[in-house]
């Protein structure tokens, strides 16, 4: 068969492996403990379902503009100016079909052949694979672990090359939960624009924030703009991963290049969608607090437990839904490495992890505690016992 080279750049990830054995062994019964999902166990509130209904029911089920509805892009950039005091206006947004379809846009429509993109690690498996797609070199920056896993100018600034044409922030980010402190992204952004390179900003999990810290988007640094893309997801905020919403926040001729591209691919986003969108934006916001309520308390408790386990360390995420604790004391007890410790973990107490060689980080896997009090209670026990009995 005969496929073209870019395809054959990125690959399916090797964590599927383990998805696929967990799936075997519900199937024969076995009660596996999944900490696996990157999704919220929640239901899509009723509010926003109700418009999606609406939606349907008033033949809203035609082609819509490209870039999403008017009304839709107004009320993206107006909630994100009052949450975050930044000043977008609607050519500077447009509507994807999720997070996901956002960031690939820009891939394709700001990077080209032979450029750096410079991913900070770990990284969400993605976004080396977008780089790769489009001929591109993702270079890899780590993060230290014992700083909790943060980003900051200086370590960027050293990994700049001429080719450096993207750099990818994800804050709070995903495996890690790490948080970028305020004054250090504005040095980053300070640093972009003064190297003429763009600063791509993933917030799928910007509303994700835990303790005293207050929300904050890089895109609130007006001076910084023409160097900043601020990509969003509501798929993670009101629990609409399938409803496939996402967005753009850039300079117009971004957007203009992004809309230029789905016009020819996937024309707009799911017209049903788009409304249970806007609801989600301009309706009452109290259900978002309760997830995040409860997400506070699983965030403590699985870190306490976590911790507990000998062996263990955890830096402490800031944000997200997952933990991602070192686990290589393990690999001097006969465990090769991190995808070695999740199919043993799986096989031996039926609990599932994604390994942290999906992440570019081999020490650690991560939990992801979008899931009940009970399977984390029930689950942390197993690799408890697990850890102890290697
Ligand atoms: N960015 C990050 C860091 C993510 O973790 C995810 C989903 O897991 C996405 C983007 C994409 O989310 P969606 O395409 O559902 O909006």
């Amino acid at each position: 068969m005969k496929l073209a080279e870019r395809i054959s750049r990125i690959s399916v990830s090797k964590t599927m492996a383990v998805g696929e054995a967990a799936g075997k062994l519900r199937e024969q019964g076995v009660d596996v403990v999944d900490f696996g999902p990157g999704e919220p166990d929640f239901p899509t509130p009723e509010n926003i379902k109700k418009a999606a209904m609406k939606a349907i029911q008033g033949d809203f089920t035609k082609y819509t503009a490209v870039g999403g509805i008017q009304e839709l892009r107004k009320a993206i950039v107006e909630k994100h100016r009052r949450d975050f005091g930044s000043r977008y206006d609607v050519p500077e947004c447009v509507v994807n079909i999720g997070g996901k379809h956002a960031l690939f846009n820009v891939f394709s429509a700001v990077v080209n052949e032979g450029d750096d993109v410079i991913i900070p690690t770990p990284y969400w498996v993605s976004f080396a694979d977008m780089a790769r797609f489009v001929g591109a070199n993702p270079i890899f920056l780590h993060t230290r672990e014992d700083d909790g896993f943060r980003l900051t100018a200086q370590m960027l600034e050293k990994a700049i090359t001429p080719k450096t044409r993207l750099i990818i922030s994800n804050s709070p980010n995903n495996p890690s939960g790490a948080v970028i402190d305020d004054a250090e992204y504005i040095r980053i952004a300070q640093l972009c624009a003064s190297r003429d390179i763009y600063l791509l900003d993933d917030e799928c999990y910007v509303y994700f924030l835990y303790g005293d810290r207050k929300p904050f988007s890089i895109g609130s640094q007006t001076e910084f703009k023409n160097h900043i893309i601020i990509a969003g997801s509501l798929s993670k905020t009101y629990a609409m991963t399938g409803w496939r919403i996402g967005y753009l926040l850039a300079p117009p001729e971004i957007i203009q290049a992004v809309v230029k591209l789905q016009s020819h691919s996937t024309s707009n986003p799911v017209s049903i969608s788009q409304k249970a969108a806007l609801e989600a934006l301009t309706g009452p916001q109290e259900s978002v607090r309760e997830m995040l309520a409860e997400y506070s308390k699983r965030r403590a408790f699985v870190l306490e437990r976590v911790r507990a386990i000998p062996g263990v360390k955890c830096a402490e995420p800031g944000g997200a839904f997952y933990v991602y604790p070192n686990v290589s004391a393990a690999y001097k007890r006969g465990i090769k490495d991190s995808l070695d410790f999740s199919v043993k973990l799986l096989e031996r107490q039926h609990v599932t992890v994604v390994p942290g060689e999906a992440f570019g980080t081999n020490d650690h896997i991560r939990i992801s505690y979008a899931t009940s009090m009970e399977q984390l209670d029930k689950g942390l026990k197993r690799l408890h016992e697990f850890m102890t009995s290697l």
